[in-house]
C-alpha cells in the first residue's frame, strides 16, 4: 500500500517532519486514553515504580507497589528498609535482589543529596543510582509536567520502522525524534508510541492490516496485512468499549500527498 511513500533515506527533513506529525495525530486518535501505565501518587513513587518496571510488566509493578509504599512511605524509610523484607515484597517483579539493591541505593542517594525529595531536573535525576535518561524522562513528563521523550524498546523499534530515524543509540533516537515533534507533544507522543508498540506494532508480528498509520509507514507489509487476520493480532488490555480498532486501512488516501 505505501509504495508511493518516499524512501526515508531520500525524504526531505520537512516532508519527514510533516509525515511524523501526521502519524502522531493518527496515533493519538487511535489511543486517546494513552497514559503512563504505572500507578503512582508522587514523583518518588513513579521513580521507584519505573526502576521496578525493568524486565517486567507495568501490571506486575502495580501489584507490588501498594505494599511497598505502605510499608516504606518515603525516601528515608525506603533507604532504611530491611533488605530481606523488601526482597520478599519485590520478588514477583523478577530480578528482585538487584531491584532491591537499586531501590535502597537510589533512596539513599535521595536522602543524602536531595533531602529525600525527587529533583525535577534531568541533570539531577540522572545522577541518582540506576536512573538513566529514559527513567528520568518518565518522571519529568508524568510527575513534573516537563515534556520528555521516553525511548524504551517499543519507542525505538517503532520510530525506526516509521522511518523517522535509523539511529539505534537511545540518546540519538531521542534527539532525532525531538527534532521532528513539538516539545509540548513529547510526553504524550511517548505514551501513544508505547501503546502502539504494545498493542499493534509488535516486535515479532506487527498487525499492519489493522494499523492506523499504515498509509504513512514505509515498513507496512513487514507484518500481517490481511485486515481480518491482523485484527486477531491486536493485543488490547480492554477497558469495556474503550479500545476498538479502527476500520482496516483502505486504498491509498490523499494522506501521503498531503504530507509531502
Ligand atoms: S504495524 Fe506495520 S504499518 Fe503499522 S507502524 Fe507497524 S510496521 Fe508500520
Amino acid at each position: 500500500m505505501p509504495a508511493r511513500l518516499p524512501d526515508p533515506a531520500e525524504e526531505s527533513p520537512i516532508a519527514r517532519t510533516r509525515r511524523a506529525r501526521r502519524m502522531l495525530r493518527l496515533l493519538e486518535e487511535r489511543y486517546p486514553y494513552a497514559h503512563c501505565e504505572l500507578d503512582f501518587q508522587s514523583p518518588l513513587q513513579l521513580l521507584v515504580a519505573t526502576v521496578l518496571s525493568a524486565q517486567t510488566t507495568d501490571v506486575m509493578v502495580n501489584k507490588v507497589t501498594p505494599t511497598l509504599f505502605a510499608r516504606w512511605p518515603d525516601a528515608t524509610a525506603l533507604a532504611g528498609a530491611n533488605r530481606e523484607e523488601m526482597e520478599v515484597v519485590l520478588k514477583p517483579t523478577g530480578f528482585f535482589r538487584a531491584k532491591t539493591e537499586s531501590v535502597l541505593r537510589l533512596s539513599a542517594d535521595l536522602v543524602e543529596r536531595f533531602d529525600g525529595v525527587v529533583p525535577g531536573r534531568l541533570k539531577d535525576l540522572v545522577t541518582l543510582h540506576g536512573v538513566g535518561r529514559k527513567t528520568a524522562n518518565v518522571v519529568l513528563g508524568n510527575a513534573f509536567g516537563v515534556p520528555g521523550l521516553t525511548v524504551d524498546t517499543h519507542f525505538g523499534r517503532l520510530v525506526r520502522r516509521f522511518g523517522w530515524t535509523q539511529e539505534t543509540d537511545p540518546v540519538k533516537v531521542e534527539a532525532a525524534v525531538a527534532a521532528l515533534l513539538p516539545r509540548k507533544d513529547w510526553t504524550q507522543a511517548s505514551h501513544v508510541l508505547i501503546f502502539h508498540g504494545r498493542r499493534t506494532c509488535h516486535a515479532k508480528r506487527p498487525a499492519c492490516g489493522a494499523c492506523p498509520v499504515a498509509r504513512l509507514c514505509p515498513s507496512y507489509g513487514m507484518g500481517e496485512t490481511d485486515p481480518v487476520k491482523a485484527r486477531t493480532l491486536l493485543a488490547y488490555e480492554l477497558a469495556p468499549g474503550a479500545e476498538l480498532p479502527d476500520p482496516p486501512p483502505g486504498p491509498l488516501s490523499d494522506d501521503v500527498d498531503r504530507v509531502r
